[in-house]
């Protein structure tokens, strides 16, 4: 399959897509993750991309559109893929389009995940990332086994520098003004399909029945 995924920080994007490998072999593409790894190796992306992810700010859409024209060429994508993150404003959709069009790469949907703003900032502030693989664990919710170490690599459990109570404010308020508006972009495209829940099963379970796989 290939999927869009849309949805506040927090809406369960990147849950979703790992559910969604697994049920067709399909990739899944978190500029955010791309992006963690570039910090965190020190390569001239991950310098140029920490200063606006560590105040929540979005990084320039140029830098985005390079990673994304390479990312989509790898021969994984072949199995389809689940973009979680990307795109994330107006000209991100816009040039995607094209680019899309230039692979001949046509996409099943744009999902728009809608959960209600309180049980995002309740997840956020809980949320906890494997600084190895990328594995999401919750300390109220889902914590590790030991705490502060993930289970599937041993790598340390730490709260992201973009969790801070102000850097989440400030990425909710960037998600309004410059994300929220896609769902109409994709609408107008005919491509949305609108999933309100906040179980992750339940989404999977109602995208796999529109794609009817
Ligand atoms: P979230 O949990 O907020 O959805 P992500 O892991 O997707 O966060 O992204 C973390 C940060 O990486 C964002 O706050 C932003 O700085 C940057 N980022 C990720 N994807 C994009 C994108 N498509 N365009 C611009 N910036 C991005
Ligand atoms: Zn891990």
């Amino acid at each position: 399959m290939r999927l869009i995924l849309l949805g506040a920080p927090g809406a369960g994007k990147g849950t979703v897509a790992k559910l969604l490998t697994a049920v067709d072999g399909s990739v899944q593409i978190s500029t955010g993750d791309i992006l963690r790894g570039a910090v965190k190796d020190g390569t001239e992306l991950g310098k140029q991309a920490k200063a606006f992810m560590d105040a929540g700010d979005l990084v320039p859409d140029e830098l985005i559109m390079g990673i994304m024209k390479e990312r989509l060429q790898e021969d994984d994508c072949k199995a389809g893929f689940l973009l979680d993150g990307f795109p994330r404003t107006i000209p991100q959709a816009e040039q995607l389009k094209t680019l899309l069009a230039d692979l001949s790469i046509e996409l099943d949907a744009a999902v728009n995940l809608d959960v209600p703003r309180d049980v995002i900032l309740d997840r956020l502030t809980t949320r906890r990332t494997c600084v190895g693989c990328g594995a999401i664990y919750n300390v109220k919710s889902m914590p590790p086994k030991v705490e502060g170490k993930c289970d599937k690599c041993g790598a340390d459990v730490v709260q992201r520098d973009d969790e801070t109570e102000e850097a989440i404010s400030n990425r909710l308020d960037v998600y309004n003004e410059k994300t929220a508006p896609l769902t109409d972009f994709y609408r107008n495209e005919g491509m949305l399909m609108d999933v309100n829940s906040t179980s992750s099963d339940t989404v999977v379970a109602a995208i796999k029945e529109k794609l009817g796989i």
